[in-house]
C-alpha cells in the first residue's frame, strides 16, 4: 500500500471534512470532543483510493469482502453514547473493518483494543492506523463473539457488526459502571442498543434504528 496524502486536497481537503462534521452537529451530535475527533481523523485514508472523493459524504462505503465503513453519523453517535458513560480508560471495539471507528476512539480514550475476524481487512486496517498515527490501538485477528479476555474488564465496548442477541462473553468483559453499545437484530435492520452494567445488574435501552453488516462466527 503506498503512502497516502494525509492532508488531502479538493474532495479530501480539511474544508470538505469540516463541512461534513458541521452537518453532523446540525443533525444532533452535540459532544464537542467527538466532533473534534472527527475533524482530526482523515476518513479518506480508510477507504480505497477509488472511493476517496466520497469519503466525506455521510454514507457507508464498501471496504471489500462485502463489508462497509460505517456512516459518519453512526460513528459519531456511537462514540458519543460511549463517552457519556464517564471516564473511559480502556475500550474494546468489535469489528475493526477499515479501522476508522477505532482511529476516532483512539483520539478520545487512552487504550483501545479492536478485534476483526477477517485477516485481509485487518492487515489493511493496521497499515491505515499506522498512517493515521494511532499508536494506542492494539489489534487482534479473532472472533469478536469471544471478546478479548486478556485485557478485560473494559470501561466501554463498541460493537460495529450486528449480532442477533447480546454476546455473553462481551457482557462478562464489561467492567462495573461500564457501557456497551451495539446494533442488535437480524440482517438489514437493527436497534442501536446501550447496555450499562451496575454490579450484576444490566440496564438496557434502545436509541435508534440502524443497519450494520451481520456479526459472523469464527475467523477467516
Ligand atoms: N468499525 C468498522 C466497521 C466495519 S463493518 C469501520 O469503522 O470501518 C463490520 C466489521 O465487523 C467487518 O469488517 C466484519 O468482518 C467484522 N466482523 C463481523 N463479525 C465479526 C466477529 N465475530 N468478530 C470480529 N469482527 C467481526
Amino acid at each position: 500500500m503506498r503512502e497516502r496524502d494525509t492532508a488531502g486536497t479538493g474532495m479530501t481537503s480539511q474544508r470538505t471534512q469540516d463541512r461534513l462534521v458541521d452537518a453532523l452537529a446540525r443533525q444532533g451530535v452535540g459532544d464537542e470532543r467527538v466532533l473534534s475527533a472527527l475533524r482530526a481523523v482523515p476518513r479518506h485514508l480508510f477507504v480505497d483510493e477509488a472511493l476517496e472523493s466520497r469519503a466525506y459524504e455521510n454514507t457507508p462505503l464498501p471496504i471489500g469482502e462485502g463489508q462497509t465503513i460505517s456512516q459518519p453519523w453512526v460513528v459519531a453517535r456511537m462514540t458519543e453514547l460511549l463517552l457519556e458513560a464517564g471516564d473511559l480508560r480502556r475500550v474494546l471495539e468489535v469489528g475493526t473493518g477499515s479501522g476508522y471507528q477505532v482511529a476516532v476512539l483512539a483520539r478520545l480514550v487512552p487504550q483501545v483494543y479492536t478485534v476483526e475476524r477477517l485477516g485481509s481487512l485487518l492487515r489493511k486496517a493496521r497499515e491505515r492506523l499506522r498512517q493515521a498515527q494511532a499508536t494506542n490501538v492494539q489489534t487482534r485477528h479473532g472472533d469478536g463473539f469471544e471478546g478479548w479476555p486478556e485485557y478485560a474488564p473494559y470501561d466501554g465496548i463498541l460493537v460495529t457488526a450486528a449480532p442477533e442477541t447480546l454476546p455473553t462473553a462481551l457482557l462478562e468483559q464489561l467492567g462495573d459502571g461500564g457501557r456497551l453499545v451495539a446494533p442488535l437484530g437480524g440482517a438489514g435492520y437493527q436497534e442501536l442498543t446501550v447496555v450499562d452494567r451496575e454490579g450484576e445488574h444490566l440496564r438496557r435501552r434502545r436509541v435508534a434504528g440502524v443497519s450494520f453488516v451481520p456479526m459472523r462466527q469464527g475467523r477467516a
